[in-house]
């Protein structure tokens, strides 16, 4: 193996370890990339002195100097041609090792390659966890967890290491409603980017002096934060301090009211660029005229620019750029912009799609209800609806459907203007298409409402009340009828949900026995049978408390309906043609039609969280095109055309041009349309490993790979307002935890695709 670490380290003298400072860490630089190494001290706690000492250290200035291990063997790991062992330190020391080390940087994610043990174990048998957790002590303590560092060849720059051990797995404590921001942070701190930025000196990067910035406190905030939550064995921390320290940069923030884990992240990596904006003074910077230029000049340009003005670990590691074209659609003028990104939003595709859910109901009594779900376009049409509903139901020609949304078990309102937006149903409505015959706009239209007695509080005392049950049915008649064609039409549509004779001769079977039997064995067309109109009406009286009475609903009180007599014709004024009629169940016919049928009616749409649907799924690269997509800015957001010289709705098209080391990517799951706020639970199908932008970046502006591989997300689980936020996070090794504010725990990678992922961290992986 070949070690070419090219370390600026820390020189520890023998005194240091001798007396020890546990807690302590000394931090090495590796000069690759921004991985690190850290060194413990370990034994005893740390006298006043030492830890003075290692302060000192810890404090001087970086310059190249080399790591020193008195155990012998991590001395051969960073022994290169180039290390002189400093005087005073001997050679060699007891066999008591007194180092652990421990690599913050998370190397395998960055060279896209895991370190397997078996690999180590054939190539460096002597270096093995045993030999160096087997020998190490802390403190005596038994949680401990055995830390060693292992070397694995690298793909190109010399040599990775990386540590393992149960560091970084504290939780943070709820304040209240703070989950959001639990989650936001677990994330931040488990990008090794910025742990081994915030582990490392950055207070020498605190911009004192930025207006734009809380002059160093959030950074700081964040910095002992992050250094609490990689310290080890500590318990779950409470981010007071932080919290503070947002509140007062985002004011936002304060209170203990639910908020957005990406509206934060938003806030929080803009307040700590400012922070540690190097940039103490910023140049001016005139604008050159961009017009005939090629765009990676002008991008570049762009770039350096902002760079001249923002140059922080945030600049360094999370930002990227992308190329804004704007065309106007009156004169064609073309602008581009090339704008910095910190992450990037992107919409759901299937936004723009909408699934939903109704109930069809025969009108001739020869089917039962059928539920129905169709997708149509969500800014469509009740066209679109009826038309996708009518295929799925398999309409015949001569059948035309009535759409209406059934509130309190009465018809609360047609749906009937084709062009009206699919806007006015909203997921929480019930909805029923009814099925008619085609032409029968100028026959009767009978609304059947079911009304029982029930018992009810009335004034303080119980008594039997008429309740409304059921789902309306309909029927249509000639316009000419009287009580007996109600009470026909009524009992058609109800055929489908008569019991069978079995059933209900076991309830009944002395006064309905005959009734019941005749009426399983008869259809609906002998029903209708004129013929048995004088006799149903004798029976009708006799048996009034045992069938079904019929009432014309007075608007002013519903109590003071109108019995329908049988025999009296009906008079219906106006058009359109319609007629709501109340049916009182006698707790006879309760038993002998089936109303549990009656009774269920879903809703539109029931969000099922935690459910993944095959038909709400759409890929993360869908969502990427989506975002890229041409499309025409809102009328409230039009574009100054300088050539027309006045707004337009110029078409907007954004493209990736330059991608940064960390990539957040933020799934724009809820949206705050018509005073609403809505969440789509899509599950996007986003890839762990090997998420390739290749095909969506404009321009390869560099050497540098397209490939990402996924290291934690913000889940939202729950609905708007509430809800909760956790975090998953990748350790290393395929080895994800899930962070749930106080509580850490492991979770299978199998586990952590699912349609709560709000939000994506992604880090660049070399090509393979
Ligand atoms: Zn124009």
């Amino acid at each position: 193996m070949h070690w070419s670490l090219n370390l600026h380290g820390v020189a520890l003298s023998d005194e240091i370890f001798l007396k020890d400072v546990f807690s302590l860490q000394i931090r090495l630089f590796v000069s690759w990339e921004t991985n690190s190494l850290v060194v413990k001290i370990s034994q005893k706690d740390n006298t006043v002195d030492s830890y003075k000492r290692a302060c000192n250290i810890f404090s001087s200035e970086y310059v190249p100097l080399h790591i020193w291990d008195f155990s012998g063997q991590t001395t051969q790991i960073f022994m290169n041609d180039s290390i002189n062992l400093p005087n005073d330190i001997p050679g060699q020391l007891n066999k008591e090792i007194l180092l652990e080390l421990r690599l913050h940087g998370f190397s395998d994610y960055m060279k896209g390659r895991d370190w397997r043990s078996d690999e180590v174990a054939d190539k460096h048998p002597s270096m093995d966890s045993s030999t160096y957790g087997g020998s190490m002590k802390m403190n005596g303590s038994t949680d401990y967890v055995n830390p060693y560092l292992t070397p694995t060849n690298s793909l190109q720059s010399g040599t990775i290491y990386r540590g393992a051990g149960s560091l970084g797995l504290i939780g943070l404590e709820n304040l209240g409603n703070t989950c959001f921001m639990n989650s936001a942070i677990q994330c931040l701190v488990h990008t090794p980017e910025l742990v081994d930025y915030f582990l490392g000196d950055y207070r020498k990067d605190i911009n004192y002096s930025n207006p734009l910035g809380m002059k160093g406190e959030l950074a700081l905030a964040f910095g002992e934060l992050l250094r609490k939550l990689w310290a080890p064995g500590a318990k779950p921390v409470a981010p007071r301090m932080f919290k503070l320290k947002l509140a007062s940069f985002a004011p936002q923030f304060s209170g203990y009211n639910q908020h957005d884990s990406q509206e934060l992240l938003a806030f929080l990596l803009d307040g700590l660029h400012e922070d540690l904006n190097r940039v103490k003074c910023k140049p001016y910077i005139e604008a050159q005229d961009v017009e005939g230029r090629p765009d990676e000049e002008v991008a570049e340009e762009y770039w350096q620019n902002h760079l001249a003005r923002n140059d922080s670990i945030i600049v360094d590691v999370c930002q990227g750029q992308y190329r804004s074209k704007l065309v106007c659609p009156v004169c064609s003028k073309v602008s581009v912009t090339f704008d910095p990104f910190m992450y990037l939003s992107l919409p759901l595709p299937s936004t723009t799609m909408r699934t939903m859910t109704l109930t069809v109901l025969s009108t001739d009594g020869t089917a039962l209800p059928c539920t129905f779900t169709v997708t149509v376009p969500k800014s469509g049409r009740l066209l679109d609806l009826t038309n996708a509903l009518s295929a799925a139901c398999s309409l015949r020609d001569d059948e035309t459907l009535m759409l209406a949304e059934v509130y309190k078990c009465r018809i609360f309102r047609l749906l009937e203007y084709p062009f009206d937006s699919l806007d006015l149903i909203r997921d929480g409505d019930r909805l029923i298409a009814y099925q008619l015959p085609k032409g029968c706009e100028t026959s009767l239209l009978v609304t059947f409402i079911h009304q029982q007695m029930d018992m009810c509080h009335n004034n303080g005392e119980m008594r039997l009340v008429p309740q409304v049950f059921g789902i309306p049915l309909v029927a249509t008649l000639p316009d000419v009828c009287n009580g007996s064609d109600i009470r026909n039409a009524f009992l058609k549509v109800l055929n489908p949900y008569l019991m069978s004779p079995g059933d209900v001769l076991n309830i009944f079977y002395d006064d309905f026995a005959n009734e019941d039997s005749n009426a399983a064995t008869t259809t609906a067309t002998t029903i209708m049978d004129n013929d048995a109109d004088s006799d149903r009406e004798s029976r009708d009286e006799a048996n009034s408390d045992t069938d079904f009475q019929f009432y014309l609903p007075d608007a002013k009180e519903a109590i003071k309906n109108t019995l329908i007599e049988m025999n009296e014709p009906i008079v219906v004024s106006g058009l359109p043609k319609r007629l709501e009629v109340l049916v009182l169940w006698s707790d006879n016919m309760t038993k002998k039609y089936d109303t549990c049928l009656l009774n269920t009616l879903p809703e539109v749409f029931k969000p099922q969280f935690f459910v993944r649907k095959p038909e709400e799924s759409v890929s993360l690269y869908k969502c990427l095109k989506a975002f890229m997509k041409e499309e025409p800015l809102g009328p409230e957001d039009m574009w100054y055309c300088p050539i027309c010289k006045k707004p337009q709705q110029a078409s907007k098209k954004l493209d990736l041009w330059r991608l940064p080391e960390i990539l957040v990517i933020h799934l724009k799951r809820f949206s705050y349309s018509n005073l609403f706020k809505n969440k789509l639970e899509t599950f996007v199908d986003f890839p762990i490993y090997g998420l390739d932008f290749s095909p969506y970046i404009s321009h390869r502006n560099s050497q540098l790979s397209c490939q990402y591989m996924l290291y934690a997300i913000s889940n939202h689980y729950g609905g708007m307002g509430g809800g909760h936020y956790t975090a998953f996070v990748h350790l290393g090794n395929g080895l994800w935890y899930e962070f749930d504010d106080e509580k850490v725990l492991p979770v299978g990678q199998e586990r952590i695709r699912t349609s709560a992922a709000y939000v994506l961290f992604y880090r660049r992986v070399p090509d393979i």
